[in-house]
């Protein structure tokens, strides 16, 4: 197959890069800048030098457009929020008097301020700064940053393209400034703000910017009219100015939808899409909109998200189709690289023959500037590149690793009474009742209590072969002793071990079942200098051994109160990990629930009652558009069900989400059949148990009332309060009491005092009924 030469000769370009280097460079430099032990212009200098290795190493692999501006001490929002000069007042004072530090400040808050809130890159891991807005927000240019690193890399000799957030996505991420009313849109600031930004692209352009890309992924959820008539404003308002560069307008994560057709009629220059899977619609839209005659297309073949080798023919099958449908064709990762790690070539621990199938931001790098000279010239230029990857591919697929006979037999014989528990709610807590005799309002907590230093040094010590794992599992047993018996003394109802052997929810059973890889620099930023090195599920998952049984069994033998078994759901196994993307996510979820199904029956066998499985990750992975929900919702909540549903009646199942907001999952939390489920309501007052009652939730629950994300120690009264206040939404019969979420991240004196409140307060309340 020879795919005729592009007329202009597709360039390979990326989005943006990891930004910490390949040690970590950045968080260390950064992190000692906070202590005092870095200046701030060794950090200067840090930062400038792994820019010029990131640029360098784009061009060396053959990418030939390098994005700039992507970079950033923090958050690339934070940074667009300085850009703009959108400083909360609260800040000012630090901002104006160092620049950095009151940077700083904004994304962590000092002694006596508070930082900016933090959320969720829309389906990433990634978290960003958001933005406070006000009807008196006066926006003003700041390009100094922008221009200082587009100068940077032009000096290197480098073709080089600004990347900035858009301002439509800008407002839409944002929200209102404390103090402002709860429903002030900032969206209607876009009038001013659009001068803010024609003044940067001015400034680009001056400093010798071709083009600037412009990213605007919220045009890819579900928008009103209204939003996608600010965003045609907004590009014709950009457009037509003249002192501008060429605009490149970015969409990824998903489809653009009816935002398609508002950017293609935009005075703009060019428009980068996602044609991944996940976006392939994109496809049909933009023939259906007669392709973008005149303009440039960016196209982002290479998923920007996952670790995996592309598929070059498929590809370039898509860049071939494409062709038609553009003045210019170029070939991107779907997204910005910093949602991937550096680069696979550091792991020396994987098997060389699944290292093959792997590529992190570097290797991706390659492909794009493979599928852009095959683009340009012909596939017969890349007809090793090609051979290879084909090689590749086939191993994988081919590999006993991805497709073990068994799990897949046992997965294609799961049935509908798999997912069902023998007896409907109703009959089965009547058995529970009997079974567990718990008081009215019981007690509980959600699973981990603090992970003390000497928790952590035994693991390293472990790790470091200081102890064997025989005296680390001593340390283990004496920590989970202490953990039992001070909830005996507290008068806690249902225990639990406190987790102190999991160093992850995640990572603890990823490397306990087959078919999940671990790597040593596969780190990605969760946030500011925090990174996460997330478990790879590569392989058909099982498993080989109990995971969690003993742990619980023994804790269970110190007493004579039910011991809660504790386990991470399928949903959130997937959610925190790098997953195959050679199956649906849906066949990948199943078989990780069969094998959390056998650690369940493990459990209940060795005498466990109570079991609770979490599943935080449930709505954090929602996807962005709700015609895309249903789908979604239905494999996860039957992933959960398969794990859960194999119990006997008078087994209590318990499941846990972190948030208290999920008004558009209550009928999915509905739909896992858990007996119990709890999840964070503190501070909202127990709104969650309002909306659950409104929903006509049938079971049990438990609305947090102990706040762990504060040191604070509730005081009996205070929690008892809002006990009364949950007992106004959910009968006594059915409401649970117990902190927000796990305690691993506090301090033994703070959960032992907050823990003697819950229970005091359940008991004043009880002697109430
Ligand atoms: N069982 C876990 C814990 O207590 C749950 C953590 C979570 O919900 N993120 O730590
Ligand atoms: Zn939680």
């Amino acid at each position: 197959m020879t795919a005729k030469p592009a007329a202009a000769a597709a360039r390979a370009t990326v989005y943006g890069y990891p930004r910490q280097g390949r040690h970590r460079e950045l968080k260390k430099a950064v992190e000692g800048y906070w202590k005092g032990k870095v200046t701030a212009d060794a950090l200067t200098e840090t930062a400038r030098t792994l820019r010029r290795a990131h640029w360098q190493q784009l061009a060396d692999a053959g990418i030939h457009e390098v994005p700039t501006g992507d970079f950033s001490y923090y958050d690339h929002v934070l940074d667009t929020s300085v850009m703009v000069g959108a400083v909360p007042d609260r800040h000012r004072a630090a901002v104006a008097a160092d620049a950095l530090d009151g940077y700083f400040a904004m994304a962590r808050g000092t002694q006596d301020v508070a930082p900016l809130e933090m959320t969720k890159w829309f389906d990433t891991n990634y978290h960003y700064l958001v933005p406070e807005l006000g009807p008196d927000t006066v926006f003003t240019a700041d390009s100094a940053k922008q221009v200082a690193e587009l100068k940077e890399a032009r000096a290197l000799g480098l073709t080089a393209r600004p990347v900035l957030v858009g301002p439509v996505t800008y407002l839409l991420l944002s929200k209102p400034a404390p103090g402002v009313a709860a429903d002030f849109e900032p969206l209607t600031l876009l009038d001013r703000l659009l001068p803010v930004y024609a003044q940067v692209l001015a400034d680009l352009r001056a400093a010798g910017a071709e083009w600037v890309q412009l990213d605007e992924p919220a045009l890819v959820q579900d928008r009103t009219p209204a939003d996608l008539n600010a965003a045609a404003r907004a590009y014709r308002e950009l457009g037509t100015r003249t002192d501008r560069p060429k605009l490149l307008v970015a969409s990824y994560f998903d489809r653009l939808g009816d935002a398609l057709p508002v950017l293609a009629k935009a005075p703009v220059d060019g428009l980068a899409l996602d044609f991944t899977d996940a976006a392939a619609a994109n496809l049909d839209a933009l023939a259906a909109v007669g392709g973008l005659p005149g303009k440039r297309l960016v196209a982002g073949v290479v998923n920007g998200r996952n670790i995996w080798i592309n598929d070059l023919e498929k590809s370039l099958a898509t860049l071939g189709t494409l062709l038609g449908l553009a003045d210019r064709v170029d070939v991107a990762a779907s997204c910005s690289l910093l949602h991937v790690p550096l680069d696979a070539a550091l792991e020396r621990d994987i098997d060389p023959q699944i290292a093959r199938w792997l590529a992190f931001a570097r290797q991706k790098t390659t492909e794009l500037a493979t599928l852009a000279r095959g683009l340009s010239q012909g596939t017969d230029t890349i007809a090793a590149e090609l051979a290879a990857n084909r090689a590749d591919l086939a191993s994988r697929a081919n590999s006993v690793l991805t497709h073990d006979p068994a799990v897949r037999a046992r997965a294609a014989a799961v049935t509908e009474a798999d997912v069902r528990r023998s007896q409907a709610y109703g009959q089965r807590t009547v058995a529970q009742r009997t079974h567990l005799g718990l008081p009215l309002l019981p007690t509980t907590t959600i699973g981990s209590f603090p992970q003390t230093d000497e928790l952590r040094a035994a693991r390293a010590d472990l790790r470091a072969g200081r102890i064997d794992t025989a005296g680390y599992e001593e340390r283990i047993r004496a920590e989970i002793q202490e953990v039992v018996s001070f909830q005996e003394q507290a008068g806690l109802d249902v225990l639990v071990h406190g987790e102190p052997e999991r160093n992850d929810m995640v990572q603890y059973f990823a490397e306990q079942l087959t078919g999940y890889l671990a790597t040593r620099h596969g780190w990605v930023q969760s946030y500011g200098t925090r990174y996460v090195r997330p478990p790879v599920l590569a392989g058909d998952i099982s498993r080989p051994e109990p995971m969690t049984v003993r742990w619980t069994t023994y804790a269970q033998s110190l007493t004579e109160r039910p011991v809660k078994g504790m386990l991470t759901g399928p949903v959130t196994m997937l959610a925190w990990s790098f997953v195959r993307d050679d199956q649906p996510l849906a066949q990948t979820a199943r078989q990780v629930a069969l094998a959390l199904r056998d650690e369940v029956a493990d459990l209940e066998a060795a005498g466990t009652s109570v079991i609770q499985v979490d599943e935080p990750a449930l709505r954090e992975t929602l996807p962005l558009r709700a015609a895309d929900h249903p789908a979604y919702l239905a494999w996860a909540t039957d992933a959960f069900r398969l794990s859960t549903s194999g119990v006997r009646p008078d087994t209590q199942i318990h499941t846990h989400m972190c948030y208290a907001e999920f008004g558009d999952i209550v009928q999915a939390i509905d739909d896992l059949d858990a007996d119990v489920i709890s999840l964070e309501a503190t501070r909202s007052h127990m709104q969650v148990a309002r909306e659950l009652a409104a929903h006509g939730y049938p079971r049990e629950a438990g609305p947090g009332v102990y706040d762990i994300h504060s040191p604070r120690v509730p005081s009996p009264a205070e929690a008892a309060d809002l006990l009364r206040t949950g007992l106004r939404a959910i009968p006594a019969e059915r409401l649970w009491v117990n902190p927000d979420c796990g305690l691993k991240t506090r301090d033994w004196p703070e959960v032992r005092a907050s823990l003697e409140s819950l229970v005091a307060a359940a008991r004043t309340v009880r002697a109430e009924l």
